[in-house]
């Protein structure tokens, strides 16, 4: 018999689709914030996988997926559980907000980092009330979950890729073996995001990685403080979504359900989208950038791949004149990620998302005065 499983008011019942809210907070006009749960239990064992969506409020592809996804007909062939929660960030949906009005903050940035909590001083902010929704809701993820992914969107039109992320590990006494278990971890992480079949990236190099807090994503905080194998897809335009990313996602994420035990039957070719390997590891970047304020014509598409030196743009004044010699160049080999939004650009501003080869550690200390 597989386990019994409760969120809030959902509790798993073998062979069916249990919905559910569970609260997570108080708004000051009586009304209470929950988040919708949908839990999935095969009648046979298996593991658990959570997959959340709906952190950012204006990307609407994740939702999607996971209403596509979870039918009696998927539930039928299931071993294990699936744990839903397609609001993470209800507030910011209705409202079609990266934030919630109530909470000044990225929530994908407000899972527990694990360092040790501050004394209370009254001077500071306390977490929001969301936040210590989310630390509340992070300890049943790892007390049930054995895999999970949290769906977002990257910008309009940009390819569907799914983000490997970096795994940082304590560099005490113990480094050695936290070493290792962080490799053995990445590795299978990687396994896993492959079992996805969309393009693969890995996000920033580690000391932005942290820098950003992306380490405070939904996935880093499952993946670096409780072990679980964790990723993050993105879907492409999060305010339209595409249907055919929506249906490709869905095809991944069973896969991923394969891979793990939990359906039968060979992989699911991944179709209708566009998938790039440039036959080495990349990872994202914000290049190439305009030296000089200028409209910017794209010369190139989501997905396309790009040498050192080949035009990815053109630049021009507000009268539609060159601005120097009127091309703006890659600096890497690799491919497009994604355009920038808009024409008008001032100096400095990135017109691509650009993945390039990756020589950065996919295993990397934590700083050493992190937990301090
Ligand atoms: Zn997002």
């Amino acid at each position: 018999m597989p386990n019994t499983i409760t969120l809030g008011t959902a509790t798993a019942q073998p062979g069916t689709i249990q919905y559910g809210r569970w609260e997570a907070l108080n708004h000051p006009t009586g009304h209470v914030e929950f988040l919708p749960v949908i839990i999935a239990q095969g009648t046979a064992d298996g593991p658990c996988l959570w997959l959340t969506a709906g952190i950012h409020g204006v990307e609407h592809a994740g939702p999607l997926v996971i209403y596509r996804l979870i039918t009696q007909e998927l539930v039928d062939h299931l071993r294990g559980t699936i744990v839903a929660i397609p609001a993470l960030n209800p507030a910011g949906l209705r409202t079609m907000k990266r934030e919630p009005y109530h909470a000044d903050k990225d929530p994908n940035r407000m899972w527990p980092d694990g360092k040790p909590k501050k004394s209370y001083d009254p001077d500071k902010e306390p977490p929001s009330s969301l936040e210590k929704a989310y630390e509340r809701l992070f300890e049943t993820m790892a007390a049930t979950a054995n895999y999970l992914i949290d769906y977002h969107n990257a910008w309009t039109n940009s390819i569907s890729f799914a983000f490997r992320d970096r795994l940082l590990y304590r560099a005490d006494q113990d480094a050695d073996r936290h070493k290792a278990e962080a490799e053995a971890l990445s590795a299978r992480q990687f396994e896993m995001v492959k079992a996805y079949g969309h393009t693969i990236l890995a996000d920033f190099p580690a000391d932005k990685y942290i820098d950003e807090d992306l380490h405070r994503s939904t996935s880093a905080a499952t993946l670096l403080l409780k072990g679980i194998p964790s990723f993050t897809p993105e879907l492409g335009t999060g305010h339209m979504p595409d249907p055919a990313i929506v249906a490709a996602s869905a095809a991944g994420t069973r896969n991923v359900m394969r891979w793990a035990g939990m359906l039968d039957g060979a992989l699911e070719p991944i179709e209708g989208i566009k998938i790039v390997d440039r036959g080495f590891p990349v990872r994202r970047c914000s290049t190439p950038r305009v030296p000089d304020a200028c409209i910017v014509e794209h010369l190139v598409q989501s997905g396309d791949l790009v040498q050192i030196g080949d035009p990815v743009a053109k630049m021009r004044d507000v009268w539609g004149r060159p601005v120097g010699d009127g091309l703006l160049r890659s600096e890497y080999d690799g491919f497009v990620i994604g355009r920038s939004h808009g024409i008008y650009h001032y100096a400095g501003d990135a017109v691509l998302g650009t993945a390039i080869r990756d020589d950065a550690a996919l295993v990397a200390p934590y700083p050493p005065e992190y937990f301090k």
